[in-house]
C-alpha cells in the first residue's frame, strides 16, 4: 500500500485540478513531470463546506486510495468557559501539492486563535490518519496545551504497514490523542455538516457500496496498532 500511495500522490500533484484519480498515466509525460516541479508552494484552503465531488472521491475509505494524495480535515471546535457555556465553530481544510499538511495548517491558522481561558474539545474528520511528522507535532502540541482535547476520526489509515507510521499512532494514543476510524455514520455526519448541497439536490447521504466492510477492514488494523 506505501508504494500505492507515493505513486497515487505524484499522479495527483501532476494533475492537480483532477479529482478522479485516472490521470496516473501523465507521470510518464515529460511536460507534467516538468508542471510538478514548477508548481507553486503550497496553499491552504479553508471554507465552511466542501465540494460534493471532493467529499464522494477524497473520503472514500477505499482500501488502496489511488490518487487521493490530499488531505481533507473538517473540524468542529467547542470551547467551553467556567460558566460551562460551550460555544462551536466548524470548517475545513485541505492541503495542497503536498509540501505541507491539513493537520499543521489546524495549528497555524485555527489554533492562534483560541482563547487559553477556554476549554477546547476538538473533534477532526481526516480524510486518512496523519503521518509520523503530523502525529508528532499533534503529540507536541498535546504536551503543550492542556486546555486541548483532540479527537480524530480517519475515513482511511495513511501508510499503516510502516512501523515508523505505527510508532507515531501509538504515541498519538500515549499522549491522550483518541484516534477512531470513521463508521458509516461519520461519513454521513461530514455529509450532512461539511458538504455544499446544491438546490435541488438530494440531501440524502448515499453510502458507497463497501463503506462497512472498509470500516472494519480499517479498524481492525487500528485496533492491531494500538493494543
Ligand atoms: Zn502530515
Amino acid at each position: 500500500m506505501a508504494q500505492k500511495e507515493e505513486a497515487a500522490a505524484a499522479a495527483a500533484v501532476a494533475e492537480p485540478a483532477s479529482q478522479n484519480g485516472e490521470d496516473l498515466e501523465n507521470l510518464e509525460d515529460p511536460e507534467k513531470l516538468k508542471e510538478l516541479i514548477e508548481l507553486p508552494p503550497f496553499e491552504i484552503v479553508t471554507g465552511e463546506r466542501l465540494p460534493a465531488h471532493y467529499f464522494k472521491f477524497q473520503f472514500r475509505n477505499v482500501e488502496y486510495s489511488s490518487g487521493r494524495n490530499k488531505t481533507f480535515l473538517c473540524y468542529v471546535v467547542e470551547a467551553q468557559n467556567k460558566g460551562g457555556q460551550v460555544q462551536a465553530s466548524r470548517g475545513y481544510l485541505e492541503d495542497e501539492h503536498a509540501a505541507a499538511h491539513a493537520e499543521e495548517a489546524f495549528f497555524n491558522s485555527i489554533m492562534p486563535t483560541f482563547d487559553p481561558a477556554l476549554r477546547y474539545l476538538v473533534t477532526w474528520y481526516v480524510s486518512s490518519s496523519p503521518c509520523a511528522a503530523c502525529a508528532d507535532r499533534i503529540v507536541k502540541t498535546l504536551n503543550k496545551t492542556k486546555n486541548l482535547r483532540l479527537l480524530i476520526l480517519v475515513g482511511r489509515l495513511f501508510m499503516w504497514e510502516e512501523p515508523e507510521v505505527q510508532a507515531a499512532l501509538r504515541k498519538l494514543k500515549e499522549a491522550g490523542c483518541r484516534l477512531r476510524i470513521m463508521k458509516p455514520q461519520d461519513f454521513e455526519f461530514i455529509w450532512q455538516n461539511f458538504v455544499e448541497q446544491e438546490e435541488g439536490e438530494s440531501k440524502a447521504f448515499e453510502p458507497w457500496e463497501d463503506i462497512q466492510e472498509n470500516f472494519l477492514y480499517y479498524e481492525e488494523k487500528l485496533a492491531d496498532i494500538l493494543k
